[in-house]
């Protein structure tokens, strides 16, 4: 077990550095004309692919960091960039890590370079489970996957999907025995150019404008058994056990979701900084009343709560990181607190820088705008704030809170 340290090794303050002089130089340039474009930036993406930072390579380098601090550390500086480009490049990410986390060796050979491809000729991935009647409840989800011999058929429609209907690869969520409720979901992996997979509405968002998201329709999508995540004997498996009563673990989106709460809320944290750290500035630099607006002390208490706010996030992801890589159980939903904490976190400080800047901070010129409606989505997708709630008061209590 690796030791949990505050104090980043030489490699994590290198890796740092390195990515935060990528988010500085390349990201944060252009977050403010791919938002107002509204469209995935392909010409960051692609210069991000040539630094190495978009590539399966990268990511199972962080992956491997015995002390799980990588992760968050590249999460937190890519998001203090921009967080609309940092998803665009992060967002391949949740169908990667239900992949690795829940795939077959050949199916992690196969798929997960293939989510990124290389530069010059990049891909995407999605991982596909929200539908119109299935948001925090994810067991009533309706798309369904039926066996044909050796192939499988999915047919039902997602909603607010990442990367949907424009990724290379999809990863879906289906019920494939609807008696059995969420004990019998399976993900599929579905190949690029599969007939009958096609990208409804693109939605028009508050914030995270350059992250594309769109729903996506299955209509008779045709896979192989080779493309049940896991495979069809290890899903004939779990379905018996869950047939005859027995325990069955977890739901396969619900751990996909578990090991990837300290990421997105490392992202959180990012967006937060800026805001921190421009608000900072200014309230150091403006003048009113003939003096800087942070002699006041309700300006300067703020400021010192907002950044104390990060730091206590910081320290929930750092946490829940290294017990994910040292596989140490959230016995207290600890992957939840640190989701929780960030997002809340996140929304309070950039409410508050837009405070700081005044009329300054609630028109287009300046980033804060921009941030504040980035932040949002952090108390909302990956589980709800209220659903990080629910999962730590039931681990809390051993109850089933409703
Ligand atoms: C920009 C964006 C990107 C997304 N990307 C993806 C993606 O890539 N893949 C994917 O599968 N999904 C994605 N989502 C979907 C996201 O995960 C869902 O929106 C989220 O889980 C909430 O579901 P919902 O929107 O249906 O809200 P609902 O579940 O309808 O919730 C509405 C409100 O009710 C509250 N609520 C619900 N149940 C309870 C309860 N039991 N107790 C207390 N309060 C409750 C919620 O907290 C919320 O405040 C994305 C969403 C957005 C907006």
């Amino acid at each position: 077990m690796a030791e949990f340290s505050l104090s980043l090794n030489d490699d994590q303050v290198t890796l740092r550095d390195w990515v935060h002089e990528f988010a500085e130089k390349v990201i944060r340039p252009a977050g403010e004309e791919w938002d107002e474009r509204e469209e995935t930036p392909w010409p960051i993406l692609e210069e991000a692919a040539k630094a190495g930072i978009y590539s399966w390579e990268f990511l199972a380098q962080l992956a491997a960091d015995p002390t799980g601090l990588s992760m968050p550390i590249v999460n937190e500086e890519l998001f203090w960039g921009d967080a609309g480009i940092g998803l665009s490049i992060m967002g391949t990410g949740l169908a990667v890590s239900a992949i690795s986390g829940q795939g077959t060796p050949e199916q992690i050979m196969t798929w997960v370079p293939e989510c990124y491809g290389t530069p010059g000729d990049l891909r995407l991935g999605a991982f596909c489970v929200t539908e119109p009647n299935a948001g925090s409840d994810v067991s009533s989800l309706r798309t369904h996957a039926t066996r044909d011999g050796d192939d499988w058929i999915i047919n039902g429609t997602k909603v607010f999907i990442t990367n949907g209907g424009i990724a290379n690869v999809h990863v879906v969520v289906a019920s494939v025995d609807s008696t059995l409720g969420a004990r019998g979901h399976s993900s599929f992996i579905v190949a690029p150019g599969t007939p009958g997979l096609s990208m409804g509405k693109k939605e028009r968002k508050h914030g995270i404008r350059a992250s594309h998201t769109a729903e996506v329709v299955f209509d008779d999508v045709r896979v192989p058994s080779s493309c049940v995540m896991g495979g069809v004997e290890r899903l004939d498996e779990r379905l018996a056990r869950a047939r005859s009563g027995q325990r069955t673990g977890k739901q396969a989106a619900m751990s996909t979701f578990e090991a990837t709460r300290p990421v997105v809320a490392a992202q959180a944290i990012g967006i937060a900084r800026a805001a921190f750290e421009f608000a900072l500035d200014y309230a150091k630099d403006r003048q009113q009343f003939k003096k800087a607006i942070i002699e006041n002390q309700s300006i300067a208490f703020t400021l010192a709560d907002m950044r104390t706010d990060i730091d206590a996030a910081r320290l929930l992801v750092w946490r829940a990181a290294w017990m994910a890589a040292n596989q140490v159980p959230f016995t207290a939903a600890e992957g939840s607190m640190s989701k929780l904490k960030a997002g809340e976190t996140a929304v309070r400080v950039t409410e508050r820088a837009v405070q700081i800047l005044g009329g300054y901070g609630y028109i287009r010129d300046f980033p804060v705008e921009r941030w504040v409606r980035d932040a949002k989505i952090y108390t909302i997708f990956e589980g709800t704030s209220e659903i990080q709630r629910l999962v730590i008061a039931r681990a809390l209590s051993g109850l089933h809170v409703e």
